[in-house]
């Protein structure tokens, strides 16, 4: 309210530059005061951004009595004058205010803030070149040292610019602190561009006092927001390592980086048209820098929908619990597996297994404790798997696994391995299919289906055989003669031979 009040009141106090110093000032100080109380909150590290903050304004502020003197006393008024360095001051001393509050909101580099940052610098850096700094180096009639002062401030917009672009692309909290600053610094940049754009269309508005008063009030505004920022309760959140991730690309974004792309295209064309002499070097040199940050930002969005949609692809075949393949991937990759014994011609079995009693596990240890039997489970048995089988999650307590190359006499050994490693004396049932070189995938895990219900029914903690399928016109193997092992026998008479 205060600071309103302030900055409402400039424009009714008497025109004299000793007035309109002095209410320059004390709103200066005042923010510098502001930005002082407010750090005094925070502890170590947190400060450092703030003090950067204060001693630019404070430099700021104070490059305004300067020049009041040394216009109004010296009657220097020939740029550069003494005031210019202290005003100047303003611009890396935020810049790296910003730096350091962003480097501690954001302690990773994030890529894609920087090359947004670096387009909207890059744009308007065109701009300024073909405008403000261009004509100021190129021009005869400034000495060097006006020269220097005068293209210093546009580039100190720029690195503000910058900076500013960068902590609005950076993750982290967004309270009124957070746009009080990007209001503070936006009210810098648009109060110097101003000076600019009017001083460029030949106007002078020294003689209109609202007019006049109303440009110094937008720097008023721009001290003022950095002191509210700084008193502001979320203040304290602002240097906070980001929890959230950056924001989105959101539309206004994504329209003011085309725009800012299209800044070098547009002066071209409005140089072809008013026929005046063309900046080729600077629009080359700028529209290049924008091509490649375009395809640089492209390059790292096409990246990042890469990386997720491996993620996704992992996520999607991949069993959370177990890790194992999920149905999914099975489902996948069972057919895959039998035209490959189809073109090798060699046997393949699957053997679908169901732990018995699981829910008596579950009831009596609890679902966690059943969760981590699964688990343990799945690693047991992968250890006596061979490097070629492929264990996968089916669903619930059931799991199934290829066994590739395996005649049945091999794959009730591997069964009779894992059966005895199972963890924590829990036993499961299976059954074991061999693939008759014609049924498809469906059938083939439906007789495995079968012939585990079988074994469930003949007491559990065993392995049956699938019986040929029914009107199997492949001819059986050898080994498909082999009767059903129940394996609650063959534990206890050694491992089959
Ligand atoms: P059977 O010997 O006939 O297979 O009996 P069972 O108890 O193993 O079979 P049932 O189908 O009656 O119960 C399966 C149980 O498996 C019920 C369910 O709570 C449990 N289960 C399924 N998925 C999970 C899981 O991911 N974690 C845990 N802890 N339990 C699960
Ligand atoms: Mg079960
Ligand atoms: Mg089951």
């Amino acid at each position: 309210m205060w600071a309103v009040l302030a900055i409402g009141c400039y424009q009714l106090i008497p025109e004299s530059p000793w007035w309109k110093g002095a209410w320059q000032i004390g709103i200066g100080y005042g923010a510098v005061t502001a930005v002082l109380l407010g750090a005094r909150r925070f502890s170590g590290g947190a400060r450092v951004p703030w003090w950067c903050f204060a001693f630019g304004l404070f430099a700021n502020t104070s490059g305004i009595a300067v020049a009041i003197y040394s216009s109004e006393v010296l009657h220097v008024d020939e740029p550069p004058t003494p005031a210019d360095p202290l005003f100047l001051l303003l611009y890396p001393a935020c810049a790296a205010g910003l730096a350091l509050l962003i480097k501690r909101r954001e302690p990773r580099r994030n890529w894609a803030a920087m090359v947004d940052a670096g387009t909207f610098t890059t744009g308007l850096g065109l701009l300024a070149w073909v405008y403000v700094i261009g004509p100021a180096v190129l021009s005869d009639e400034t000495r060097l040292l006006g020269a220097v002062v005068q293209i210093a401030y546009p580039i100190g917009d720029l690195l503000l610019l910058a900076m500013l672009t960068r902590l609005v692309r950076s993750g982290g909290a967004r309270g009124a602190a957070f746009w009080w600053i990007i209001g503070s610094g936006s009210a810098f940049f648009v109060g110097d561009a101003t000076w600019v754009v009017l001083g460029n269309l030949g106007i002078d508005i020294n003689g209109v006092q609202i007019a006049n008063r109303s440009v110094d009030m937008i720097f008023l505004v721009a001290y003022s927001l950095f002191g509210l920022a700084a008193l502001h309760p979320s203040a304290r959140d602002l240097d906070r390592a980001a929890v959230r991730p950056a924001p989105r690309l959101s539309t206004p974004m994504l329209t003011s980086l085309t725009v800012a792309s299209l800044i070098a295209p547009a002066l071209l064309g409005i140089q072809l048209y008013a026929g005046t002499p063309i900046n080729g070097p600077a629009i080359v040199l700028g529209s290049t820098v924008l091509f490649l940050l375009v395809v640089l930002r492209m390059a790292q969005l096409l990246r990042e929908v890469q990386r997720q949609a491996d993620l996704v692809r992992t996520l999607s075949r991949q069993d959370e619990l177990t890790r194992l393949p999920n149905r999914r991937a099975w489902n996948d990759e069972l057919p895959r597996a039998l035209e490959n014994a189809r073109r090798d011609d060699v046997p393949v079995s699957i053997a679908m297994i169901d732990l018995d009693h699981f829910k008596k596990f579950n009831d009596r240890y609890g679902h966690p404790a059943g969760d981590r039997l699964l688990t343990d489970a799945a690693e047991a048995w992968r250890s006596v798997l061979r490097q070629v089988d492929i264990l996968a999650r089916y669903g619930g307590e059931e799991f199934i696994v290829l066994l590739p190359g395996a005649s049945t006499g091999e794959a009730l050994r591997i069964l009779q391995r894992a059966l005895e490693v199972t963890p924590l004396g829990q036993t499961f049932s299976a059954g074991l299919a061999r693939w008759d070189g014609s049924e498809s995938s469906g059938e083939l895990t439906a007789r495995a289906d079968a012939a585990l219900y079988q074994a469930k029914a003949a007491g559990r903690r065993q392995v049956m055989v699938a019986a040929a399928p029914h009107g199997a016109d492949a001819l059986p193997r050898s080994d498909d003669h082999e009767p059903a092992a129940d394996l609650s026998v063959l534990a206890s008479s050694g491992p089959l031979q």
